[in-house]
């Protein structure tokens, strides 16, 4: 089979990009190894209205909206802000990959799911590609190969642009659980059981609810599953009594890579670790990065010019509108690892006031943090010197507010 561009892997980043390519007239042919688009599900599906609006998917893929945010130190800080504005959507994540795949395919892309792309040789003017679908070897002879094949792309290793970046690993699971306010989120910090993570609650209605917790990935560490029953154990009065009805736990890639693309060939998504260094959503953020790459795949499959120097404006591009962003949320986390479990709760306790609680919910973004950051600076000198900070090893200090909470928490087990 021959076509223009192939596209390694139908998550909503490949089938986004897929659907501008094959709408400008190119034949475009995308190869999914699931039978079933959008599953395993491996998300916790919290987007922001923008990126709802960017996917152009409708809001029947919306199931709740989210309004406020409560934030829980490992020591006993709490903030809770709430406001009427929506800032976050929790989304039917497999819908969504779902819809766009359909799109895709209306737009006049060949989908083949239950195919996996085993291998990646360069050949004139292009790739050949191995796939195997029921057992049988398929040949694919494209013009441009894009990998949207997530954090474990094969094809950024065949392309030679494999990196190891560092990656937040990740227990997560849709769950069954009593809840009375379904407007706000809670966010969980400690080392103890999120180490160089956080963990979360995203409530969907009443009686349902997205959980997870997470850790920055190191070789010893013992499973997130571990983090996530000493999370629920440390709050009980919020776990007490919960049931996991499926498990969507994954890893996020964290960090730029140097290089998303070569000769006849683009990486996209979470296989160019196009995620959100904070909060390690990678929805938005690879849905732009897709516009971007169809963009550039359409105008380099025009101009018949898919060298390196033609491609490489797709990262420059890449770089220039999300770059500073990401890298300055790079740096704010670095910063927040810096921070001890007792600087947290007292900056949980010294943001618990209206002045500061106003100014999240005006100016938080999830996909643009710095923002909030910005604003902060602009507020306080103690928040300068924590952002000024950020991505420098020394360990900013807060106000200090005495304390008398225990932080070894008994895990808790779930059933
Ligand atoms: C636990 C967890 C929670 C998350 N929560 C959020 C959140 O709340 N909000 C948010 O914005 N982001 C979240 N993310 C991140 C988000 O899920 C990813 O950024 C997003 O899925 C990236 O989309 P993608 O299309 O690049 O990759 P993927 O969705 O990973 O899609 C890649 C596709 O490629 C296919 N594939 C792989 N290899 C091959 C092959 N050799 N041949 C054929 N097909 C192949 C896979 O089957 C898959 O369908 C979360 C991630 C995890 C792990």
């Amino acid at each position: 089979m021959d076509c223009d561009v192939l596209i390694v892997g139908a998550g909503p980043v490949g089938s986004f990009a897929a659907e501008t390519i094959a709408a400008s007239g190119f034949k475009v042919v995308i190869l999914e190894e699931h039978k079933t688009i959008g599953e395993p599900l491996q998300c916790a599906g919290l987007i922001s209205p923008r990126a709802v609006e960017l996917a152009g998917v409708g809001r029947d893929i919306v199931i709740n909206e989210i309004r406020g945010l409560r934030v829980f130190s490992p020591l006993g800080g709490s903030l809770h802000a709430e406001s009427n504005q929506v800032f976050s959507l929790a989304v039917d994540r497999a819908l969504l990959d779902q819809k766009l795949a359909e799109r895709a395919e209306n737009a006049g892309a060949l989908l083949l799911t239950k195919t996996r792309v085993t291998g990646l040789e360069p050949v004139k003017e292009g790739y050949h590609a191995t796939a195997v679908r029921d057992g049988r070897t398929i040949n694919i002879k494209a013009r441009l190969v894009i990998g949207a094949d997530g954090i474990a792309s094969k094809t950024a290793q065949w392309l030679g642009l494999g990196h190891k970046n560092p990656r937040a690993v990740m227990y997560s699971a849709e769950i069954k659980l009593p809840r009375n306010n379904t407007a706000s989120v809670d966010v969980f910090l400690g080392h103890e059981f999120a180490p160089g993570w956080f963990g979360w609650l995203i409530p969907l209605d009443e009686n349902t609810c997205r959980v997870g917790t997470g850790c920055a990935f190191m070789e010893n560490h013992p499973p997130p599953r571990y983090y996530f029953e000493k999370m629920a154990g440390a709050f009980p009065e919020i776990f007490r009594g919960l049931k996991v009805l499926r498990y969507t736990g994954g890893s996020v890639p964290l960090g730029p890579m140097p290089k998303i693309f070569t000769s006849h060939a683009m990486l996209v998504g979470d296989a160019a670790s196009q995620t959100k260094p904070i909060s390690g959503g990678g929805i938005y953020t690879g849905l732009r990065a897709a516009q971007i790459c169809a963009e550039t795949a359409v105008g380099a499959l025009m101009e018949e010019d898919l060298t390196e120097n033609r491609l490489y404006h797709y990262q420059e591009q890449w770089n220039k509108e999300m770059g500073g962003e990401l890298n300055r949320a790079m740096g704010y986390r670095k910063s927040f690892l810096n921070l001890s479990d007792k600087n947290i709760d007292l900056l949980i306790r010294f943001l618990n006031k209206p002045m500061w609680l106003n100014t999240i919910l005006h100016y938080g973004d999830i996909d643009y943090p710095s923002r909030l950051a910005l604003k902060m600076c602009l507020l306080n000198p103690l928040a300068r010197v924590f952002f000024r900070n950020a991505g420098q090893t020394t360990t900013p200090s807060f106000p200090t507010v005495k304390t008398n909470s225990d932080s070894k928490h008994p895990a808790q087990k779930i059933d």
